[in-house]
């Protein structure tokens, strides 16, 4: 870009600008799991865009492969690898990908890979529990987990969850299971036994008289919020957030929505970016349009 010269100025502050934010997150290596599409995608361009080593975590490799393409046609510093969330093999694999090929140091782990039954899906509601949970909340806290080691290794780990207000603690119908959810000592071994709870109750047709809400969806957000409460507690040097997007138009909303993608990815990417690091303390809470919001 060439300016005259009473733009001189102009022109220095240009290259500054553009110097100090690609230099913001220089040497960070990212990962961004669902990254293919969707909010997933802006998230991923957003942080290579902002100087991270970006890495398109994605179940199938064709579309995750032509988004790393699409990307780096950009000039940006992105690759794709195969993850399959609710997949443990998968999650293993990809975990000796990072030690061995991406040199075992992770700055941001970005959990966006969700799934959410359509109304219009004919899977029965009892059939519905099971995998979305075993992507939304036991694939991602399994990933998550897998990966601490490598985070561990970052002077400045980050791990931002995209959950959902979907997840809001109003959609559970009993005073006492909200007590359970949010006590501050709640483990993760705990968490996990709720999870499978619901999980049965829901097969077993008996999720409503036990107090738990009718979405599959909503408490797999519910219970990832919960263990980004655990996370941040238990590991107090990393900055721990849950999110979300807002109402997004991608594939999983039928492209209904206020937001596009870009712009539901700015409060992920503001949570794994932003500099002032105080500003994002204490770590462990629920934001959306880049607020802290109730959970
Ligand atoms: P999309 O359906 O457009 O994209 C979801 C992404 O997750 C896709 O790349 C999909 O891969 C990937 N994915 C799903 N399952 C797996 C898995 N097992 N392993 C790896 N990747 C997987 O959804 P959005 O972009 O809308 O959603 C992104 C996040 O935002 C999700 O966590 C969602 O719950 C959340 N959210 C979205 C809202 C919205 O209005 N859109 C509102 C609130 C929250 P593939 O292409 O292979 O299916």
């Amino acid at each position: 870009m060439s300016f005259p010269p009473p733009f001189f100025a102009l022109k220095f502050f240009f290259v500054f600008a553009t110097l100090i934010m690609s230099s913001v997150a220089a040497g960070k290596l990212a990962i961004v799991t669902g990254a293919n599409k969707g909010i997933g995608y802006e998230i991923a361009k957003g942080l290579a865009a902002n100087g991270c080593t970006t890495i398109l975590a994605c179940r199938n490799a064709q579309l995750g492969e032509a988004a790393a393409r699409e990307m780096q046609s950009e000039g940006l510093d992105v690759s794709f690898r195969l993850l399959d969330v609710g997949d443990r093999a998968s999650i293993a694999a990809f975990a000796e990908c990072v030690k061995n090929d991406l040199g075992g140091k992770i700055d941001v782990l970005v959990n966006n890979a969700a799934i959410a039954f359509k109304g219009s899906d004919p899977t029965p509601f009892a059939r519905q529990a099971a995998p979305t949970l075993a992507v939304n909340f036991f694939g991602t806290v399994a990933l998550t987990n897998a990966l601490l080691p490598f985070l561990q290794m970052s002077p400045a780990p980050r791990v931002v969850n995209v959950a959902s207000e979907s997840g809001h603690l109003s959609i559970l119908k009993s005073k006492e299971k909200v007590k359970i959810f949010t006590a501050p000592d709640l483990s993760e071994e705990r968490l996990v036994e709720l999870m499978l709870n619901f999980q049965s109750d829901v097969e077993a047709g008996t999720h409503a008289t036990s107090g738990w809400p009718s979405s599959c969806y909503g408490m797999s957000k519910l219970g990832l919020i919960a263990y980004t409460k655990i996370l941040a507690r238990e590991q107090p040097s990393m900055l721990v957030h849950a999110c979300c997007p807002g109402y997004v138009q991608t594939d999983m909303s039928s492209h209904q929505g206020n937001k596009r993608p870009d712009e539901g990815a700015q409060t992920p990417i503001m949570l794994a970016l932003h500099d002032e690091e105080d500003e994002l303390r204490p770590s462990g809470q629920f934001w959306s349009s880049e607020h802290v919001i109730d959970w």
